[in-house]
């Protein structure tokens, strides 16, 4: 269940998504239920962009391998390298540090608490 990114041009608004599955279709936007939502990928301190970390687990077979296969270890890398290497969110910490252990979280994350593209 990777984490995405996704902006909804109806709200205005930038969702974090918990997908089911790596191949998942964008989900309708839980504000307004459109399906219209937007990936995006975020820029990090390290200079790469999202975009080029995603292109390189796609060329990392056996990640890839792990995220089709929902491996909650494999998901956590895939977090870990999508987050730059960065300290998660405390909420999101506790989820990935489990996932790390196997666990598969119950629980989607829903949408990213107090931050809005629109203020940027
Ligand atoms: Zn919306």
């Amino acid at each position: 269940m990777p984490i995405y990114e996704y902006w909804c041009p109806h709200c205005r608004r930038r969702l974090t998504i918990y997908l089911a599955s790596f191949s998942e279709p964008a989900p309708p936007c839980p504000q307004c239920g459109r399906y219209d939502l937007e990936r995006r990928f975020s820029t990090f301190s390290t200079g790469k962009t999202s975009q080029a970390v995603y292109e390189g687990i796609l060329s990392d077979s056996q990640l890839k391998r792990g995220l089709v296969r929902n491996d909650p270890r494999a998901l956590a890398e895939w977090n870990r390298r999508m987050s730059g290497g960065e300290k998660a969110a405390p909420e999101y910490e506790e989820t990935i540090q489990r996932m790390e252990r196997g666990e598969m979280p119950a629980e989607p994350f829903g949408e990213s608490p107090g931050k809005s593209a629109a203020e940027t």
